[in-house]
């Protein structure tokens, strides 16, 4: 009798869940059957690091934290900084009864971008110019080892979406216009997760282990739809656009094994995508199998009713029966719970569908061996910012490059560029700000100027490091005529674009070059020959400065390694990037994509010059 009664007493005692020899369903099922509803819930919340505490993860049983936009524990933070505030926040959860580890989160979407020191790489719209998803395959094994480096274990990215008009303020984090090209580089998901040995586990998440991060494919679904590429706002498109322009990446991602997808603040023919039960449950998880968690996104709750926030028990109603498994509710996060345990607590919502939530929640947890190395490993604070990614990064932006004129014909071609020359000018208001050159998402939510922000290479160094010791660079950010007629320059580099900006703050309806950097051209140019490099996240209004420019470059927003730009502007390398968009000659032609009737652009889709002829 003793034996039995310390037998039963050794089997209560046992936590299955704990056991990494179990397997997979048996450590879930085991795990829920011993949470109480509040613990459950407590999985399904996420809330912003400026926010959490031990407290508020003992109380709520917080299953999950972010850092939203650019929420940084200390502006220039170490990587250890970083590790000891992320695994503060992890021991606060391991305390709790049942020790269920939190899952961190930031939006690392061009390398580590929040995060002091990190490699940056070219925005997506520069990656979706080199069309190679091997090099971009190799940038999220790079970037999951810069956020792993600061104990963070999650990433909102890729951005899947298909941005349809570059009027849209997040067109940068859309690789292409086209559909195929999107798809192609989901194969950032098997670098962010790590290779999938089983690679035809349909549906299930994978993340191969602590050198890799858990992904989120974003924003599901038709974000980049959008009319007039307003942000947030409504993608009219029937059924069929909508399965053969914004789902096929969603397919594909889920192939190869995504963790999580982020829903889209964004309406499909006037129906919020939050709501939306047949697009998530029925579709996502029910016909593409989709095994992950599906979370919103940040504030996606109170944005359902207008004015927002208007009628928060129906919010909450409609996205958790929608499908949405995990809530960023980054500061609201009492309300919530209290508002979905009373719904659950009122047979609102059935209890099995908290149950699908947390069991997904928990699926990718345990996949990810979170249980057994909930701590951040210290070994890898070498890999922010190293050597070999800032190398990644340089190829990268090399690649990024497309060269859209060289001369007026291949006969009077300007590049490549000598490096040995008597004196150049390098002029305009990017040629030497390593915040515009990596945009929006950069250190901060809408991206920042200057060059103290973070370290890297402006395209100004750049050109010097490139240049012959005897060549003489002169820098003047916005020359008049006369200066330039004065100075018998050789050649001239400018390089104007766009200032950074993120989301609907960068919804443009112009998209023109702001000042001075049409006068900087004009000025520059109509004095000495030049080459004009523009550093935008989209297309923008070039056609009326064309002609009196000898050669143009797209280099989109390359980030903190800029000597890749010089790399190719001298002839180390030569241009091999295509639009990734079509360029538009005039904003009204806009919504133009390749294949559309009356298709007229200024450079189409896929243009891309080589200086090949001209070196010949
Ligand atoms: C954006 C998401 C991002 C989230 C968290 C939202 O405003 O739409 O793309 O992942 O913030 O920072």
């Amino acid at each position: 009798l003793l034996t039995c009664s310390v037998r039963a007493l050794a089997d209560a005692e046992y936590m299955r869940y704990k056991d990494p020899k179990q397997p997979l369903n048996a450590r879930i099922k085991d795990l829920m059957n011993r949470m109480t509803l509040e613990e459950k819930i407590g999985q399904m919340v996420q809330i912003d690091r400026s926010v959490a505490s031990t407290e508020v993860l003992k109380k709520y049983f917080i299953g999950s934290i972010l850092s939203g936009g650019g929420s940084v524990p200390a502006k220039q933070a170490s990587a250890e900084t970083w590790i000891n505030m992320v695994n503060d926040f992890q021991r606060s959860a391991l305390s709790t009864r049942l020790g269920i580890p939190i899952i961190y989160g930031i939006d690392a979407i061009h390398g580590h971008n929040n995060v002091y020191k990190a490699t940056i790489f070219p925005h997506n719209v520069g990656l979706g110019a080199t069309r190679d998803p091997e090099l971009v395959k190799r940038i999220g094994a790079a970037t999951a080892l810069e956020i792993r480096a600061t104990g963070i274990q999650y990433t909102f990215a890729p951005c899947i979406a298909v941005c349809r008009d570059p009027r849209w303020g997040r067109c940068y984090e859309s690789y292409s216009e086209d559909p195929v090209v999107i798809e192609s580089m989901t194969e950032i998901i098997p670098g962010l997760q790590g290779d999938n040995p089983a690679n035809s586990c349909k549906g299930v998440p994978f993340v191969a282990g602590k050198n890799n991060v858990a992904a989120c494919a974003k924003h599901y679904v038709g974000d980049g739809g959008t009319t007039k590429g307003i942000n947030e706002n409504n993608t009219v498109i029937d059924r069929h656009g909508l399965l053969s322009i914004h789902m096929p990446a969603y397919y594909r991602s889920i192939i190869k094994g995504v963790s999580t997808i982020m829903v889209s603040y964004s309406s499909w023919n006037g129906e919020k995508m939050h709501t939306n039960h047949e697009l998530i449950t029925k579709f996502l998880k029910n016909t593409l199998h989709f095994r992950g968690f599906v979370i919103s996104d940040s504030e996606g709750i109170d944005k359902i009713t207008s004015p927002a926030h208007a009628n928060y028990s129906y919010s909450i109603e409609a996205t958790i029966t929608a499908g949405i498994d995990m809530v960023m509710v980054p500061y609201n996060y009492t309300e919530f719970i209290d508002g979905l345990t009373s719904e659950v607590k009122n047979q609102i919502i059935p209890m099995s569908r908290i149950d699908d939530a947390v069991k997904r929640i928990l699926r990718v947890k345990f996949i990810m061996d979170l249980f057994e190395n909930p701590l951040a490993d210290t070994s890898l604070v070498n890999q922010l910012g190293s050597q070999e990614h800032r190398e990644l990064a340089r190829e990268s932006v090399r690649k990024s490059l497309v060269l859209l004129k060289n001369g007026e014909s291949t006969d009077k071609p300007l590049l490549p560029l000598p490096k040995k020359a008597p004196k150049i000018l390098v002029a305009g208001s990017h040629a030497d700000n390593l915040g515009y050159q990596c945009g929006g998402w950069t250190m901060e939510w809408q991206g920042v100027s200057g060059n103290n922000i973070t370290i890297g290479t402006t395209i100004l160094t750049a050109i010097k490091n490139t240049v012959d010791a005897e060549t003489k660079v002169i820098y003047k950010e916005d020359p008049d005529a006369d200066f330039v007629k004065s100075n018998e320059f050789s050649y001239a580099i400018v390089v104007v674009g766009e200032h950074p900006y993120a989301e609907t703050v960068g919804d443009s309806m112009n998209l023109t070059i702001p000042d001075p950097g049409p006068s900087t051209i004009t000025n520059v140019c109509g004095a000495v020959k030049c080459v004009v490099i523009i550093i935008s996240g989209r297309p923008v209004v070039i056609e009326p400065y064309l002609t009196s420019m000898d050669a143009l470059i797209a280099a989109w927003l390359p980030g903190t390694e800029g000597q890749g730009v010089a790399d190719v502007l001298f002839g180390d390398y030569d241009f091999t990037g295509k639009l990734p968009r079509t360029w538009f000659k005039t904003v009204d032609q806009l919504p133009m994509n390749v294949g559309d009737p009356h298709y007229d652009p200024l450079f189409p889709y896929g243009y891309g010059l080589t200086t090949k002829a001209a070196q010949m």
